[in-house]
């Protein structure tokens, strides 16, 4: 096998920036770092390949990664003067996870690596520091037994409560004995006595030895890294961020910095930017006298780390730059070297000892997607990236959340803040509170929204943050892992909302210095953005009308239209149209003819329709066809109208008929009144359409087949609107879209009577032509494979991807609620299908149909209109095939073509 072991250091580093796949993120960043000359303690990385070599071995470090190890060790011992065991000059070090993806929180960390017996007295005699050696040895006791003797062991935790939290609450139970209120209190002897303690309880509960071989901890902390990479919150964390299980993670080995040295040791992390916001304000939050694990784990409030830093809730803490300014200036200055070298926002980690500086990571920080926008925005700007690169930042995905709701500021301005807490994940958030991760699954599952209150930020609750539509803890800081986990997905999150106690047991919280009570089910609203929490239902609007956000999308639009396949909408409304042409929509793709019986102003062509639906003779069906067709052809020609000089494919009437006829008595009275029947007859007819399995009944192409006076009618309504409007000098280009089919005959029937309306219309209007496209939508599988024929007649296609995964997987589209949580949990699927496009099974039924109708009409237009056609991967999917168009919802619409843009430039490099 190739090199296992890659060393860094100030005067000799072996990696690179460019090899996060071999190094992990993390270690790849620290060999950057040293080799641009900043303060970083030296080390070696063991690469995700021996990860992978350590699986392969049965979970065991082979003897040659073993020597790998020893070798690069003893470079440190050289580069640092020290002995890694030696009781003299003892070598600490830190044994840190790092996966080529960044998954914060998610695997293990063991700190202090090295101190024993022999080396605590010699680390003691060299700092002089007494209580410090054994403050650090007993967090190593602690994060030792957790990390490498229970978890990595696979050793279940007895009633649910582990190593852990044992020896936490032995360290609770004595400060609460010694009436200590904080870690700083406890004294040396303190300190001594607990790490003897912690010792004997390990043994009791894990039944082995605390071991006192500082090799035995290291290649333990080595393997126990490697273990955590298939721990229960990463695997869940991989899961929804889709990173392959086979990657594995690196692991750090490096020279411990102390922070915890006293008043003049410090540890933090920062932001070079505001990861929250975007603004370019160095933003983070330290801890004096502390390690590095105790900002991130939300254990402590944290400071501010300087004056932009400054909230509600720690403004009355010292901030780095008061406290030791020339420290905040020299991390300044790293933070502006870290950005013009990586040119992108980094999220760093510093340690300081004894008032010298080290840094301990920089890598490219999760932000939310407002950032990731004003970032771009903000670094074009300055000239730091090029407006491709500006492009690139932002993930398609992440325009969803600039468009996200936020809270109506009237509304807002009425409503009573009942706590504050830090803004980690901006826009807004109403839903009910629920207490466990379990409960906001369950509930989401049963189509509630939720938000999640919790205590702390724990990076357990993985499940419960991603299902949660807001989070809300009482304790921990913006840099605390939930908080960046959140940020990265959007969501909107506050944290450190001190004034709640929440009682998890008791399913309530209360709110500090108040009578409120939150209880589980109630609902409440988070403004992520301010950070305040309002016990109310507040009133919400879209923020759409940003204008980075619009100067953001002319840039893409550009890099866009260098590309050839557009973005359509989905819209059944004038209103609708009018919305995703202001989004750069460029047609509509779908209009599902059948959702203006739907909604406001339904009540009357609801009820011609039910009419149509509930004739018994042709006679009765076309005089009720005839008062239908105004309403028919009103919403047509509005919605034609509204998209002036853009194509409208209108697609003819699809839905299962049953669904249309009248449930309630006094709907049947009325209905049999105005056809001169009995009630019980309207029962009888409307028994008559049922259907067993609707969604593969009557319906689409075939209710024409039956019907066809029904399409005779529908195509009238488009080719007159197209004629009429023509006439009043408006550009239409309709397209009429058969729906449902199957077979081409089904197209050659439906065609006669189109060219059969076509010539009465012509003749009636007095016209030589109107302009209208005849085509299929394609969601059957043997329509995909009998493409080529299908292409004889249909001049266009468009993938109806719902009904196409629907009879290509045979998973009813309705009810795959209750089992897809099952696939996604048990890796049968990678993903819902409904929402992004199976590549491998559907892909390949469109694939083909894409190369067999262009072979008979080479000029063939392709387009997708099944939800997936907003999904950015799908998007990018259909842009490889050389589709016409996508088209999608109108809200979007700017992720589509964003996708688009992602799509050109990647295929220009
Ligand atoms: C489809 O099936 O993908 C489609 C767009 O049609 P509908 O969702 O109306 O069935
Ligand atoms: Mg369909």
């Amino acid at each position: 096998m190739a090199k296992r072991v890659y060393l860094f250091s100030s005067s000799f580093t072996e990696g690179k920036a460019d090899m996060k796949n071999l190094l992990g993120g993390k270690g790849a960043n620290l060999a950057e770092m040293a080799s641009l000359g900043i303060p970083v303690p030296p080390g070696f990385t063991v690469t995700t390949e021996a990860c992978t070599e350590y699986y392969d071995c049965g979970a065991k470090l082979s003897d040659e990664l073993r020597a790998e190890c020893l070798a690069a060790l003893k470079k440190v011992e050289e580069y640092t003067k020290m002995g890694y065991g030696d009781p003299e000059k003892p070598l600490l070090v830190s044994v840190r996870s790092g996966a080529r993806q960044s998954m914060p929180g998610m695997m293990d960390t063991v700190l202090n690596v090295g101190l024993s017996s022999k080396t605590v007295p010699g680390l003691i005699k060299k700092t002089g520091n007494d209580r410090f050696v054994w403050d650090s040895y007993r967090r190593l006791i602690m994060m030792y037994a957790d990390v490498v003797m229970e978890k990595a062991e696979g050793i279940e935790p007895v009633d649910g409560k582990g190593i852990r939290k044992q020896l936490d609450e032995m360290l609770d139970e004595y400060k609460h004995k010694k009436g200590c209120k904080s870690d700083t209190d406890l004294t040396t002897e303190d300190l001594k006595f607990l790490a003897e303690e912690f010792k004997k309880r390990v043994k009791a509960s894990l039944g082995k030895e605390f071991p006192d071989d500082p090799i035995e901890q290291l290649f333990g902390g080595i393997g126990a890294v490697f273990k955590s990479w298939n721990g229960k919150k990463a695997i869940s964390y991989r899961r929804i961020e889709n990173i392959p299980d086979d990657w594995g993670t690196a692991v750090n080995v490096q020279t411990m910095v102390f922070g915890n040295m006293g008043d003049t040791s410090a540890t933090g992390v920062a932001f070079t930017r505001n990861p929250a916001t975007g603004e370019n304000k160095f933003y983070g939050e330290w801890l004096v006298n502390a390690q590095g694990e105790d900002v991130v784990a939300g254990i402590r409030t944290p400071n501010p780390l300087n004056d932009a830093t400054k909230n509600e809730q720690n403004k009355h803490l010292h901030s780095l730059q008061e406290v030791m300014p020339e420290t905040y200036k020299q991390l300044d200055d790293i933070r502006l070297k870290l950005e013009s070298h990586f040119k992108d926002m980094q999220d760093i980690e510093f340690t300081i000892q004894e008032g010298i500086l080290y840094m301990l990571q920089c890598r490219t920080g999760k932000r939310t997607g407002t950032a990731a926008l004003v970032m771009a925005m903000d670094m074009l700007d300055e000239k730091l990236i090029d407006e491709k690169t500006a492009v690139l930042r932002v993930k398609p995905a992440q325009l969803d959340e600039v468009l996200h709701p936020i809270i109506n500021p009237e509304s807002e301005k009425k409503a009573s803040v009942i706590a504050k807490g830090l803004p980690a994940g901006p826009g807004a958030a109403c839903g009910q509170v629920v207490f466990t991760s379990e409960d906001a699954v369950k509930w989401v599952k049963d189509g509630k929204k939720v938000i999640l209150l919790r205590e702390e930020t724990n990076p357990e609750d993985v499940e419960g943050m991603r299902a949660a539509i807001g989070i809300l803890t009482a304790r921990g800081g913006m840099t605390s892992h939930a908080a960046l986990v959140a940020r990265g997905w959007g969501k909107c999150c506050i944290v450190g909302a001190g004034a709640l106690h929440v009682d998890v047991a008791g399913k309530k919280a209360k709110i500090a210095g108040s009578d409120i009570v939150i209880k589980e089910g109630d609902v409440i609203t988070l403004n992520g953005s301010k950070g305040h929490v309002y016990q109310a239902s507040l009133e919400m609007m879209d923020a759409t009308e940003n204008p980075r956000f619009k100067h953001f999308m002319t840039i893409v639009e550009k890099y866009m239209k260098m590309g050839k396949m557009g973005v359509r909408t989905n819209a059944d409304t004038p209103a609708d149209a009018k919305v995703a042409r202001a989004f750069g929509a460029e047609g509509i793709g779908l209009f599902r003819t059948e959702h203006m019986f739907y909604g406001v102003g339904a009540d009357q062509p609801l009820f011609l329709l039910r009419k149509m639906i509930l004739s018994n003779t042709v006679e009765e069906r076309k005089a009720a066809l005839n008062e239908l067709s105004p309403f028919f052809k009103k919403d047509i020609k509005a919605t034609m109208e509204a998209m002036d000089g853009m194509p409208v494919t209108v697609r003819l009437l699809d839905p299962p008929l049953h669904e249309f006829v009248p449930q309630s008595a006094d709907k049947q009275a009325e209905l049999a009144k105005a056809l001169g029947i009995k009630a019980e007859d309207i029962k009888k007819r409307g028994e008559a359409l049922h259907e067993s399995n609707p969604m593969m009944g009557h319906r689409g192409v075939r209710l024409g087949i039956t019907y066809p006076e029904v399409t005779e009618m529908q195509i009238r309504a488009v080719l007159e609107s197209a004629v009429e409007l023509t006439k009043e000098g408006k550009h239409v280009h309709p397209e009429i879209m058969v729906p449902v089919t199957c077979d081409v005959r089904e197209l050659d029937v439906t065609k006669k009577v189109f060219d059969k309306v076509y010539e009465e219309v012509k003749k009636a209007k007095g016209v030589d032509a109107i302009e209208c496209k005849y085509g299929t939508m394609i969601e059957i599988p043997r329509a995909a494979l009998l493409a080529d024929r299908m292409a004889k007649t249909a001049e266009f296609f468009s993938f109806g991807t719902n009904d196409l995964t629907q009879m290509t997987f045979g998973f009813s589209r309705d009810d795959i609620g209750v089992f897809l949580g099952d696939y996604l949990e048990g890796k049968i699927l990678d993903a819902d299908p409904f929402q992004t496009v199976d590549q491998d099974g559907v892909g390949q039924l469109i694939e083909i149909a894409a190369e067999r109708g262009r072979k008979t009409r080479p000029e063939l237009k392709l387009g997708i209109c099944g939800e997936q056609g907003g999904d950015p991967a799908s998007v990018e999917f259909c842009y490889k095939l050389g589709f016409t168009y996508v088209s999608c919802s109108p809200f979007r619409v700017p992720i589509a073509r964003l996708a688009i843009a992602h799509s050109v430039i990647k295929d220009k490099k």
